[in-house]
């Protein structure tokens, strides 16, 4: 475990499955239809129960970028915070604003929810195919640029699946402190 304090928010890096997480919210890699999939939406769904997706269902959708929020069903955490990040398509489809903006909408429904602790996967990673090394920049920085205009949150995990995105992320961190 990694960990940085930025005004009075922990920013902290861990290796683990998110689904164990006790936070007030995690948040889902989700797609756009919320109806589930693989990777760690899967695992939210498999752990969390029908609740989720029920609430899910009742929302509709989630277009890249955006967030929403439903219940934490029989999870650990309270909420759920559901975004959808970009696929990628070699990097010059958008895909690092709507990264981005995964990130910061799913911190302002956070905090319009008064969820103080919240962690993230490492969004669009996976199935949908962004570089883990460009990705762990955004995520951060996009991160810590909301965290230092608004002093709102106890803690903010990203939470790794793979020991070696771990690392990843832990260089990423280190080169924007620089
Ligand atoms: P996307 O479609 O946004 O790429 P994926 O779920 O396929 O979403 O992958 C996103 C990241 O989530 C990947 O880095 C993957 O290793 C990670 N992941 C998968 N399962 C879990 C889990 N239980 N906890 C945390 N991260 C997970």
């Amino acid at each position: 475990m990694h960990e940085v304090r930025i005004n009075n928010t922990k920013l902290i890096l861990k290796i683990g499955d998110i689904t164990e997480e006790e936070v007030d919210a995690i948040v889902n890699a989700a797609n756009p239809t919320l109806l589930g999939g693989g990777g760690v939406d899967g695992a939210i769904h498999a752990k969390g129960g029908p609740k989720i997706l029920e609430e899910c269902k009742k929302i509709g959708g989630c277009k890249p970028g955006e967030a929403v929020i439903t219940t934490g069903g029989n999870l650990k955490a309270k909420y759920v915070i559901h975004t959808v990040g970009p696929i990628w398509h070699g990097g010059s489809n958008g895909e690092e604003e709507i990264l981005k903006r995964a990130y910061i909408n799913s911190l302002k429904i956070a905090k319009h929810n008064k969820v103080k602790t919240i962690s993230f996967p490492s969004i669009s990673t996976g199935a949908y195919g962004y570089p883990v090394e460009l990705a762990s920049k955004v995520a951060l920085s996009s991160i810590i640029d909301f965290i230092k205009g608004d002093d709102f949150f106890e803690e903010v995990r990203m939470v790794l699946f793979k020991e070696k995105d771990y690392h990843v992320y832990l260089r990423a961190l280190e080169s924007l402190s620089k």
